[in-house]
């Protein structure tokens, strides 16, 4: 028997091999760029790494907003916006509405374009959209162990997942108050 090792997702990704081909690369500046890159020489790829896009929303149901308790790592046990990786070949609302979808059973209709955060010490861009939902009811996908509406006193601020989370939360209620919502676009650069 051998035990199945626990998956992950390294970033930086760093390649030992090329993916096209199968050689081992070599790390080092390509003519006429400006910093490291992993290069086949035997193929000639330059394997590029850039930051990735997380998608999700602020999916509204009457007074109260949507969250799932996490069933994966990072974060396990703690409560999110839905929200996650953006997949090839699809737009940031159409991720941001899958996602959705996938971890909540909610479906919805996205509003406006609400927070762009960088977070570049993880290489990631994390994008929410405005929702509402179509329905009350909630079906948590495999990645959720559980997910409700939370009335806006209710909301378990000590136990949210990202600092994303916490400061859309935030820009929501704000803008809520305020009768106007309006994108936010900020960078969240270090731990304090
Ligand atoms: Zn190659």
């Amino acid at each position: 028997m051998t035990a199945k090792p626990p998956s992950y997702f390294p970033a930086p990704r760093r390649a030992r091999y090329c993916s096209q081909c199968g050689s081992p690369v070599a790390r080092r500046i390509p003519e006429g760029d400006n910093r490291e890159r992993d290069i086949c020489d035997h193929c000639g790829a330059i394997h590029y790494q850039n930051p990735r896009v997380v998608v999700g929303t602020v999916p509204i149901w009457e007074d109260r907003i949507l969250l799932c308790r996490r069933a994966i790592e990072p974060r396990y046990d703690t409560w999110t916006l839905p929200a996650g990786f953006m997949e090839l070949g699809e737009t940031t609302a159409q991720g941001a509405a899958r996602e959705t979808l996938e971890e909540s059973g909610a479906r919805v209709q996205l509003g406006g374009l609400f927070t762009v955060i960088d977070v570049p010490q993880v290489d990631q861009v994390h994008i929410y959209y405005l929702a509402h939902a179509l329905g009350p009811d909630l079906a948590p996908g495999p990645e959720s162990l559980d997910a409700r509406y939370y009335k806006e006193s209710d909301i378990p601020w000590d136990e949210l997942s990202f600092r994303s989370v916490v400061t859309t939360l935030q820009h929501f209620l704000d803008d809520r108050r305020r009768g106007v919502f309006e994108p936010h676009r900020y960078s969240l650069e270090s731990h304090h």
